[in-house]
């Protein structure tokens, strides 16, 4: 899984392991994580080992730089396709996509969870409930800013 130190900001990826404390590789911050709530066994994570937030939701585990490549292969064949490459590997980009598996993540300390499968409470992003947890923004507020 993927996570974000939050003493230095620096981003790393990492095994937890019930009980044990997580240390950060750059500034040795180390940070609790939580014995329940999660079940590496089950590929199940019901509460953020890392912050205790409950709410978490489903993502595509897409590699950005492989998205990328095919991208910028697609834009050096187009003087020999006629642009039909971006056209096909942009197709191939988002074959790819739809076939990858979800993982979770946590709304609050947007850790990864990559050997996670999401369970029927974790939907796709939602923008409002990200900033809601994140940010601590309460629900009525935004109503009340909808209106005005
Ligand atoms: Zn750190
Ligand atoms: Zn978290």
């Amino acid at each position: 899984m993927r996570t974000q130190c939050r003493e230095c900001g620096l981003g790393f990826g990492a095994e937890v392991e019930r009980g044990q404390p997580l240390p950060c590789p750059n500034c040795q911050h180390a940070r609790e994580v939580a014995a329940d709530g999660w079940d590496a066994a089950a590929a199940k994570v019901d509460r953020c080992p890392l912050c205790g937030c409950d709410h978490l939701y489903r993502q595509r585990d897409f590699n950005r730089t492989l998205g990328c490549v095919l991208v910028i292969i697609g834009i050096l064949l187009v003087p020999w396709t006629y642009g039909l490459s971006l056209i096909v590997l942009s197709g191939v980009d988002l074959v790819i996509y739809y076939m990858l598996p979800f993982a979770v993540v946590c709304y609050r300390c947007d850790t990864v969870y990559r050997d996670a499968r999401p369970g029927p409470r974790q939907g796709e992003f939602d923008l409002l409930k990200h900033d809601v947890v994140k940010y601590g923004k309460t629900w009525v507020d935004k109503r009340e800013k909808r209106q005005a």
